[in-house]
């Protein structure tokens, strides 16, 4: 396959001896660089507030928020939940969460998250977002197209729910229901309303603007951004669109996982150097933001250098996320002095439920071991295989798991993505055998420690066991003799990809959203928000939570903004 190369360069900041020795294009209060889930929400709580605002995207808008299946984790007693009949409280939101998050944010923040949860989701739905009750009350990763209430995370398992009372949280963006039998390009529901509303306040926006470097007076503080765009309605303009538009369509029109995808993607990424040859007929244009610059570019996983350098363990990983992913906001933000933290940090979305009976099977690591309960969220699955298992792990099942998982996905019980899944790793990509001898040397797996693992394993299904990682005997199937499969899920299957998203981000002050030095001292006038930042979701992943982050830390950097003074 042809290789483009999809980073990005970022300039050094351009010093200035005061706001009067540039040529603006416009002067606002904000100037947002990247009009995602984050910068949408930073935008509408600004203008909501009074404030003048101009976003800037390097492409359309919308950025992963867009392209995400739509989900935003709320809680604490959320009016879907009541809806549903779900009972939740702050308190409890807080009792779960603290037990993924970490300490990756302060104490103090998280319990503002849960307690602004379901104010954020009035604040959403104020705006024209639509959620609806309709539960999905089961473990799964990502629910049938009728639900839009679900378990979004760890919650059900006996482990989490020892701590908290289990609560649907997993808050789906209310679409069409044919739409919603895909789980991508679903944050339209979100992301649309939310511009809708900043625009009739009168948000300034430029598209295919692409923001190169900051532009600083002698003191150190962010005046504004200097930024290569195309002249509105310019040919060159015009002709780059329809480029990439149609470089996009090629790009995914046909599932990567199927043989021939190569053709696609070859024609795709012709597409897009013919489009990248038009970048040279931009022009540069300076954008002064009279309060602050609020950084929310998205995160990384697009650059493959700076994967390797700050997640090698994932690098194998399917980049998710849009080529606006390439770290351009984080290197911004550095850029003017600014630090990172938890770069290394990904989630890794390994989801094999459904088909639900997958995750009643046994999964091993490059020794033939178990390391974990499989009915884990799918995040805290990918995770553990690049962080400790070497990035390998097989799932081991019989023939009778293999035909009740196909049975739970045929019609339209699943989503066509999963679905097909799990049909080309049974039929395709999984070895065969009639012994667990003969499968271990198929897979190349030592075959004396499978063997007891699965022994072992079945101990547990039939209650004789306690198993080590507090799967119930419930929860386990009983692999019995006969034909035995091993499925690829380690992060370079091929047939399974595993999509991986960066966590890390600029450090920022947790009260107001200020990107901080390596000393914690505010670099004056800058702000970021959503994946460029570190967030609630930079330590783990739960689905719903970038996307609740986003709003949380958009929001809190507009309003600390509307509370400082304009620079001069
Ligand atoms: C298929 C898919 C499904 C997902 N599902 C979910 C889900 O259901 N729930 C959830 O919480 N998360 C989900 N995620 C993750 C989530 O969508 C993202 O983490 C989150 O939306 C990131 O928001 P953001 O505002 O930080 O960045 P984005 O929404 O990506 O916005 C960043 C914007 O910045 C622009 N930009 C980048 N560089 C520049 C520059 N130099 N100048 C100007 N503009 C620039 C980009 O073009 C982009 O529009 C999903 C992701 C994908 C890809």
């Amino acid at each position: 396959m042809e290789k483009v190369d999809w980073t990005q360069s970022v300039e050094p900041p351009q010093i200035v001896s005061s706001s009067d020795a540039v040529e603006w294009e416009s002067e606002t209060d904000l100037v947002i660089v990247g009009l995602g889930g984050a910068g949408v929400s930073a935008a509408a709580e600004a203008l909501d507030r009074g404030l003048s605002v101009y976003a800037l995207d390097r492409f359309e808008g919308g950025g992963a928020t867009k392209a995400s299946g739509g989900v935003v984790y709320l809680g604490g007693g959320t009016k879907t939940q009541k809806e549903a009949g779900v009972s939740d409280t702050p308190e409890n939101m807080l009792a779960y969460l603290k037990q993924e998050v970490g300490d990756i944010i302060s104490p103090d923040t998280l319990q503002a998250f849960c307690a602004q949860s379901s104010d954020n989701e009035a604040w959403l739905t104020q705006r024209g977002v639509r959620f609806e009750g309709k539960l999905w009350n089961k473990k799964t990763s990502y629910p049938n197209a009728e639900y839009y209430l679900y378990h979004s995370d760890n919650s059900l398992l006996p482990t989490y729910a020892k701590t908290a009372e289990p609560a649907a949280r997993g808050h789906r963006g209310w679409v069409p229901l044919k739409q919603g039998r895909k789980a991508m390009n679903l944050g339209g529901s979100i992301y649309d309303p939310l511009l809708k509303h900043a625009e009739t306040l009168g948000l300034k926006t430029s598209r295919l603007a692409d923001v190169r470097s900051l532009v600083i007076d002698e003191r150190g503080r962010v005046l504004g951004v200097k930024a290569y765009v195309f002249e509105q309605g310019s040919e060159a303009a015009i002709a780059y669109r329809d480029l990439r538009a149609r470089a996009l369509k090629w790009m995914t029109m046909y599932p990567p996982i199927l043989p021939g995808s190569g053709l696609f993607f070859k024609r795709g990424f012709a597409l897009s150097r013919k489009a990248a040859e038009l970048l040279d007929q931009r022009v540069v244009k300076y954008y002064r933001a009279r309060r602050g610059v609020v950084i929310s570019a998205g995160g990384f996983a697009y650059n493959r250098s700076m994967m390797k350098a700050h997640a090698p363990k994932f690098a194998r990983g399917y980049p998710l996320g849009t080529e606006g992913d390439d770290g351009a906001g984080i290197r911004l933000g550095q850029s003017a002095g600014g630090a990172v933290g938890n770069m290394s940090r990904v989630t890794a979305w390994r989801f094999i439920n459904p088909p639900f009976s997958f995750a009643r099977g046994l999964i091993v690591n490059e020794t033939g071991e178990r390391f974990i309960n499989e009915m884990v969220y799918g995040a805290a699955l990918g995770v553990e295989i690049g962080e400790r298992q070497n990035g390998k792990a097989w799932l081991i099942l019989d023939k009778g798991l293999v035909k009740s998982a196909l049975a739970e996905v045929s019609g339209s019980k699943a989503l066509p993505f999963q679905r097909d899944l799990a049909r080309l790793n049974v039929g395709i990509a999984s070895n065969k055998a009639s012994s667990l001898q003969k499968l271990a040397r198929k897979t190349g797996l030592p075959p004396d420690a499978l063997e007891q693992s699965v022994a072992h394993y079945n101990e547990i299904a039939q209650g004789n066991a306690i198993c080590p990682f507090g799967k119930p005997a419930g929860d386990a199937a009983h692999l019995a003799r006969g034909h035995y499969y091993a499925i690829d899920i380690g992060l370079a299957a091929k047939l399974f990809p595993c999509p991986v998203l960066t966590l890390g981000g600029l450090k920022i002050e947790e009260s107001s959203g200020a990107v901080l030095s390596a000393d914690n001292v505010p670099v004056p006038g800058l702000y970021a928000a959503g994946r460029s930042a570190i967030g609630v979701c930079s330590w783990n992943y739960v689905s719903g939570l970038s996307i609740a982050d986003c709003v949380f830390s958009g929001r809190r950097a507009a309003s600390s903004l509307s509370e400082t003074k304009e620079t001069k």
